[in-house]
């Protein structure tokens, strides 16, 4: 493979006409899109436009005059056809914990006297956590998480399970779930499922209606671009809808808040699982940032992220790298979703010596280098560059150097 092959594959990449739709600065490689993407074009005169005219102007009536009190449903609407989702069943709001927590509280609650929520040893520490919280508060007589090895999923899912509760891609190792036949096997035994969806949504097709999921969860500063600390999203199967209940009740939940009744009422539909006001701008600009995924067909998403990890496998394998970094991501490009994760134990000094080098990637403790892939932005001739300067530094040694390894506080 050289240089010249990949180039020819950008040549003719159809999702290369994309890239002009961020701002990517010259010369970045950037391979952390899972982590938090890059800025869309159009966000600074949206946001521009949001705070001198909507906010400064326009002011409190705003709320109608702009709409934004539907932007939680207006933007969930946007991105259900990213989950294979018909309208109706997603809402913006929040972050993944806060809607993990809601979801576990309904699920629980339409489950019981079921307890037992079952999740993955190595599932994002988010999510366990969120579990361990409710567990806390609802006592052990309501709820018991129970972790198991990925392998161990299908052997302890029995009729004593209330949820199963996944990420669908691993966010160290990037292993995907077969989403269609755990929730197959979790309905066998009378298991609701909780699938969250952080590393999938805008990165990998999805059918959560088809595969008859109860609930989601997302990220929406990932693969969706909306920003640092943009707010999340959550499905709730239109089946369920209206015999859930989430404990974080708050009035935009309610289905009347302007009544400004004492009494809880929950909205009709997922808007139910909205719980306080929305940030507004933050909504706004993740709004902008899904005009990206216009025209986009996910089918061509995959097909040209498979043919980026392939190529980066390919370099790596050229380069003889991977008996010094083995591959940490299944080998089977059908069963993992769209980055590559490698091992080493100086995995932290490695990526500070590549982000150096203009190749933003990053570490994951304790001892996982890992490049997520954009086919929005992503050229095939950034892989090779990428590759050739992991190349360079794991020969040579300078990521030995001591500014190479200094933690900070975000790793
Ligand atoms: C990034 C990520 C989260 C983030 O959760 P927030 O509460 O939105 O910060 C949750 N789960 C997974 C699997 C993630 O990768």
């Amino acid at each position: 493979m050289d240089l010249e092959q990949l180039r020819e594959l950008d040549a003719n990449d159809s999702l290369a006409s994309k890239r002009v739709e961020f701002k990517i600065p010259e010369g970045l490689i950037y391979l952390d899109g899972n982590s938090l993407g890059p800025l869309p074009a159009g966000i600074e005169q949206r946001l521009q436009e949001m705070i001198t005219q909507q906010w400064g102007q326009d002011l409190i009536s705003s709320w109608n005059k702009h709409q934004w009190i539907d932007l939680p449903v207006k933007v969930g609407e946007r991105i259900a056809p990213l989950l294979g989702a018909a309208p109706g069943q997603v809402v913006c709001c929040d972050s993944i914990s806060v809607n993990l927590f809601k979801l576990l509280g309904a699920a629980l609650q339409l489950n019981s006297p079921r307890r037992v929520v079952l999740s993955q040893q190595d599932n994002f520490p988010t999510d366990l956590y969120t579990a361990q919280g409710i567990a806390g508060l609802l006592g052990d007589a309501r709820c018991q998480l129970k972790q198991v090895s990925s392998d161990a999923l299908y052997d302890a899912l029995d009729e004593t399970v209330a949820v199963l509760m996944l990420t669908h891609v691993n966010f160290r190792s990037g292993a995907m779930h077969d989403m269609r036949e755990l929730t197959r096997r979790a309905h066998d035994v009378g298991a609701l499922v909780i699938w969250d969806l952080a590393h999938s949504a805008g990165a990998v097709p999805l059918a959560l209606d088809a595969d008859n999921v109860d609930f989601a969860v997302g990220c929406g500063y990932k693969y969706l671009n909306g920003g640092p600390g943009a707010p999340a999203f959550v499905y709730v199967a239109e089946r369920l809808q209206q015999r859930v209940e989430q404990p974080l009740s708050g009035w935009m939940g309610h289905s009347a808040p302007f009544n400004f009744d004492a009494g809880y009422a929950a909205a009709a539909g997922a808007k139910r699982f909205l719980s306080g006001t929305p940030p507004i701008l933050s909504m706004a600009v993740l709004d902008a940032a899904l005009d990206v995924f216009d025209g986009v067909d996910m089918q061509d998403v995959r097909a040209k992220s498979q043919q980026l990890c392939q190529m980066f496998l390919g370099l790596m394998r050229q380069l003889e790298l991977l008996p010094k970094m083995p591959c940490a991501s299944p080998a089977n490009d059908k069963e993992r979703g769209s980055q590559l994760a490698f091992q080493h134990g100086d995995a932290f000094a490695i990526a500070q010596a590549l982000i150096d080098q203009q190749v933003i990637v990053d570490f994951r403790a304790p001892d996982i280098l890992r490049f997520g892939f954009c086919p929005l932005y992503t050229r095939f001739e950034d892989i090779w560059h990428a590759v050739h300067r992991l190349s360079e530094i794991v020969t040579s040694g300078t990521y030995k150097q001591e500014i190479f390894n200094q933690r900070g506080a975000v790793t």
